[in-house]
């Protein structure tokens, strides 16, 4: 398929956004000119963090401020122990054994000693990194943790693993107001977004949605019902099978699981495995492993759905949930973290708390397409004033401000 490239300026933007929302990112930008942006994460590809900084270093780049991205080297075993961080973090209980912690320690200490960390501002997202710190002082003018995660309720012995890193930073970010942790450096609280020119989310005609639909075996004439998320035990895959069974009692469906995996995540395979299981030889379900920069089709297969599932048990934000409500589709979503942000429960979607619950949303939103569509329309609103990617360029480039103003409440713009 024929994939069209975005030409990556904020002009483009103003079609979406309007000028004014522009204009105010230039004005905004100018006041920082000439600073030199750092992002440092743990995979190029997969998982949010990854989409969202490959769409918005360019745009900053764009903006003025230079912007690098770089990933920290680590192997297997390591992201092993990064993954049960991220479980355990997020509340699962998982066995963090001392060699564990030492693992995590060896390879922080392997990547402050290769890589090369910049001069300016240091902007370092979610655990994998965060030891990267101890470089500060030598690196980096200004630090900034941003976590993505749930940390409502970590796991003690991580979180405490992580704090006296996370307390050196100067200024922390966190998806959401939950999500804040009694830290003493600043705390600001700033929700993820989506790139409405990116691939994944640009127009697509019905024609190339069907297309999709068909290349992949699935009928575009009945109803679709997907979840498109990394094959994560957190993202209850097998909770949305059973759910899809319980649909399909009372109503035709088909079910799409369409994931793939990130290179930081280790347990893709097992769970991919369990999912399979689950969904035995049921023609309707159509579980897809995608590849990496599987966006058009994503794009499409959302477009083509009747509803898309977020059935996360914990979820940081759930790029996935306003990916769909941006198009119009919308979502049910596990009462959790992020998606409560982005689901109004009877308005953009439904919130649930179990497979039953999501089943008995199905039926109802199936049944009502003109409440679906409703629906979809207030989903793409909610989203267009809330998480598109200009909303997200603006609060990182006033967090980049304070910083640059330390003592000051008020930062005037002269
Ligand atoms: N995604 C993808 N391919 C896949 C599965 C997911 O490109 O096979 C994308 C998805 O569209 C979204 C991101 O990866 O943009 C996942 O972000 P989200 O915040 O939903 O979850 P995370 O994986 O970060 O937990």
């Amino acid at each position: 398929m024929e994939s069209v490239k975005p030409i990556v300026s904020l002009e483009n933007y103003k079609e979406v956004v309007g000028e004014e929302v522009i204009d105010e990112l230039r004005i905004l930008a100018r006041h920082l000119e000439g600073r030199r942006l750092q992002n440092i994460n743990s995979t190029a590809v997969g998982g949010g963090v990854a989409e969202i900084l490959t769409r918005m270093v360019p745009l900053l780049n764009d903006l003025g401020i230079q912007t690098r991205w770089d990933v920290i080297h680590g192997d297997n075993p390591f992201f092993a122990v990064t993954k049960a961080f991220h479980n355990a973090l997020h509340g699962k209980k998982e066995n963090i054994t001392e060699q564990m912690l030492d693992c995590f320690r060896a390879t922080t200490e392997m990547n402050l000693r290769q890589m090369d960390l910049g001069d300016d501002v240091i902007w370092v997202h979610d655990p994998q990194p965060a030891g990267l710190i101890e470089k500060k002082g030598q690196a980096g003018r200004r630090w900034v943790w941003r976590c993505h995660i749930d940390v409502s309720s970590p796991d003690e012995r991580v979180w405490e693993f992580l704090r006296p890193w996370v307390e050196q930073y100067d200024a922390s970010i966190f998806s959401m107001p939950e999500f804040a942790q009694k830290l003493p450096i600043p705390q600001d609280m700033i929700a993820p977004s989506i790139d409405p020119l990116a691939e994944k989310n640009r127009d697509l005609g019905v024609s190339e949605v069907t297309a999709v639909l068909e290349k992949f075996g699935i009928d575009p004439e009945r109803p679709v019902l997907t979840q498109i998320s990394r094959f994560d035990r957190l993202k209850d895959p097998v909770g949305v099978v059973q759910a899809y069974r319980m649909v399909k009692q009372r109503q035709d469906c088909q079910l799409v699981l369409a994931g793939g995996g990130a290179t930081d995540d280790p347990e893709g395979a097992e769970v991919l495995a369990e999912v399979r299981e689950a969904a035995g030889d049921d023609k309707d379900i159509h579980v897809l492993e995608l590849p990496p920069f599987s966006d058009y089709d994503i794009n499409a297969l959302v477009r083509g759905s009747a509803i898309v599932f977020q059935k996360s048990i914990k979820e940081g934000f759930g790029l996935t949930v306003s990916e769909a409500l941006w198009k119009g589709v919308p979502v049910i979503g596990g009462a959790v973290g992020g998606i409560r942000l982005q689901v109004i429960n009877g308005v953009t979607g439904y919130l649930v708390h179990s497979p039953e619950g999501a089943a008995r949303a199905a039926v109802r939103m199936l049944g009502d397409p003109e409440a679906r569509r409703k629906m979809g329309e207030a989903g793409r609103q909610h989203v267009k004033q809330n998480f598109l990617i200009t909303r997200h360029i603006k609060d990182y480039l006033l967090v980049m401000l304070a910083l640059d103003h330390p003592d000051e409440d008020v930062v005037a713009l002269q």
